[in-house]
């Protein structure tokens, strides 16, 4: 029985040449990051410290939660609250109409994509232009990201050519040049910058004890998306938080190394307060961060500070791209974190898997993404998502096992299977393991056998 995830991997493999490309392209990054890595002596004191700031935050996060807020407040910014996604976008709703604001320019955020806020302003009457350059592409061509951090990276620069013609956007029919295309995309939204009522932004890092947004972007549009128009919503993720400028300082020095292979981002903003005659909001959300923490087995996925290294080493994303999962965050920490909003639904991603640990060692924050794995693993039965095709063969292998007589019989048995016809040994229903495995030839002869018969020494 086939999970989606490799029903969909197995579609994505049909094409030799995307996929060679998609595991170049990521593997590259993955390469770049190491680069950095290697050349920074304390690296992985760097990582440790990462790891304990953020376990120390999340474990102190109601007293640096207050502190935050009562910084921004007392600099004139609005704190909002929000429990879930529908609260979130609620709130944003409301500032916007508060302000009989009707187009929107947004920077990066996961986070409105975790609480859906695009199609529900959209539901809502306003319209929502996305100024991250990957974003804006996945957007006019009606897709979702399939990264974290690159979210247009699986596509090629002619298929984006295409769609900018189209949309009139390029006007030079068949210049797929990036260069060219990067400036068509800057005219474009330029214009949308100039005419927007909002901006809205992400937050890489707040500092509980300046009350410091922090948004970390390479194309400087966050800063365009606020300082254009007279409005400036944050989103945020509680556990976003770090104490201090210095525990800062370690996560700046992590965070671009470990996403994209630079030294640090192109552009490092940090929003206090609202500028003269504009208004600030900061909506904190929680939407399960609470629960996470709270969970003594998964406590560690909390630590995530979405660099996206994960996904760049993982073998499975790379061969079977972000849209293989079922969860809107792909990779390592996306099977996690999808367990962790709902197990049930979930469930199928957490097969996408070698178990090579990879994500566990490049990962900043130090959580031990591919352990977590195995442990969702052990549980799927408990909650009714084990394959019963592999449970029964677990159970079968048990009572093999435990019998020797059974054990001896099939062993002597076992080289049968180097003659059954391969449309029986590889098929899909019954041995789907076997898509992308040749099976081992038996030999005649078992180990046990040869050294009965004193041909071992
Ligand atoms: S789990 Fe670690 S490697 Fe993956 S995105 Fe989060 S911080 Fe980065």
């Amino acid at each position: 029985m086939s999970t989606v995830h490799s029903r969909k991997a197995h579609e994505f493999l049909q094409d030799s040449e995307k996929i060679t490309r998609h595991d170049k392209t990521f593997y590259g990054v993955r390469e770049k990051r190491d680069v950095q890595a290697f050349a920074l002596p304390e690296w992985e004191d760097l990582r440790e410290h990462a790891s304990q700031i953020k376990r120390h935050t999340a474990t102190h996060l109601a007293d640096y939660l207050e502190k935050f807020s009562k910084n921004l407040e007392s600099r004139g910014v609005i704190v909002h609250w929000a429990e879930n996604d529908n609260e979130f976008n609620e709130i944003v709703l409301g500032i916007l109409k508060e302000h009989n604001a009707k187009k929107l320019v947004k920077s990066k955020s996961m986070l409105t994509e975790e609480c859906e806020m695009n199609p529900y302003l959209e539901k809502n009457g306003i319209d929502v232009v996305e100024t991250d350059l990957g974003e804006r592409i996945i957007q006019l061509m009606g897709q979702k990201p399939s990264h974290i951090v690159m979210p247009a990276l699986h596509i090629t620069r002619h298929a984006i050519g295409e769609e900018f013609e189209r949309r009139g956007i390029s006007k030079e029919i068949g210049n797929h040049d990036p260069t060219y295309l990067t400036r068509c995309a800057r005219y474009h939204l330029r214009d949308n910058f100039m005419d927007a009522d909002a901006g809205l932004t992400g937050c890489n890092f707040g500092v509980a004890e300046t009350g410091d947004v922090v948004v970390c972007t390479n194309e400087g549009n966050a800063d365009m998306s606020t300082s254009m128009p007279k409005l400036h919503i944050v989103a945020m993720g509680i556990e976003k938080l770090v104490p201090d400028y210095r525990s800062l300082a370690v996560f700046q020095r992590l965070l671009c190394r470990c996403g994209t292979g630079q030294p640090t981002t192109t552009y490092t903003s940090h929003f206090r307060q609202a500028r003269p005659g504009a208004e600030m909001h900061v909506v904190l959300v929680d939407n399960g961060r609470s629960n996470i923490i709270a969970n003594d087995e998964h406590f560690e996925t909390i630590k995530c500070i979405r660099c996206g290294a994960c996904m760049n080493t993982c073998p499975v994303y790379r061969r079977s791209t972000g849209y293989s999962y079922t969860y809107f965050i792909p990779g390592p920490i996306g099977v996690n974190l999808g367990m962790l909003k709902d197990p049930r639904k979930y469930a199928d991603n957490v097969s996408a898997c070698s178990l090579c640990l990879s994500c566990s060692n490049v990962c900043p924050a130090k959580i031990d993404l591919g352990e977590q794995i195995y442990r969702w693993r052990q549980q799927l039965d408990s909650f009714g998502r084990a394959n019963p095709v592999k449970k029964l063969m677990s159970q079968g292998m048990s009572f093999v096992f435990n019998h020797p007589m059974v054990y001896n019989t099939a062993l002597s048995m076992a080289p049968m299977a180097n003659v059954m016809p391969r449309f029986l040994m590889y098929n899909d229903s019954l041995n789907a393991w076997g898509m992308g495995h040749e099976m081992m030839v038996f030999p005649k002869e078992s180990f046990q056998t040869l050294w009965k018969k004193g041909k071992v020494r």
